[in-house]
């Protein structure tokens, strides 16, 4: 399964990592190339890998403060969980088209003025 960063659906520009980090809690990605709005979704995979990552690292905290009493090593464990799904998350990132275009000029979701 090969996973890639998101791209605009209308005009196929890849978006880079960090545009695709930055979008995800949004709910339309605005292109600046082809001045288009898209839907964002975010891929079902992410929401599979969320409890168990939740899972992951309260195993972690029970093993290393409890078990083996090494705190650090413990918290490095933790941290390095969180790194690795934030690592993934930009190829989650799906940009679906936003059906018919509207208008020549309009404004987008935020009320700015765009051209269409
Ligand atoms: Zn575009």
């Amino acid at each position: 399964m090969k996973k890639s960063l998101p791209r605009c659906p209308y005009c196929d520009t890849d978006l880079t990592y960090l545009t695709a980090f930055h979008i995800k809690a949004n709910k339309s990605y605005y292109c600046e190339n082809c001045h288009r709005r898209s839907y964002i979704k975010l891929d079902k995979l992410l929401q599979n890998i969320a409890p168990v990552l939740a899972i992951a690292v309260v195993i972690t905290v029970l093993v290393f403060s409890i078990f083996i009493k090494a705190y650090l090593l413990g918290a490095t464990i933790v941290l390095a969980w969180f790194l690795m799904f934030y690592a993934i998350v930009p190829f989650a990132v799906k940009l679906v088209p936003k059906g018919k275009d509207v208008g020549e000029v309009g404004n987008d979701i935020e009320g700015n003025r765009v051209l269409k």
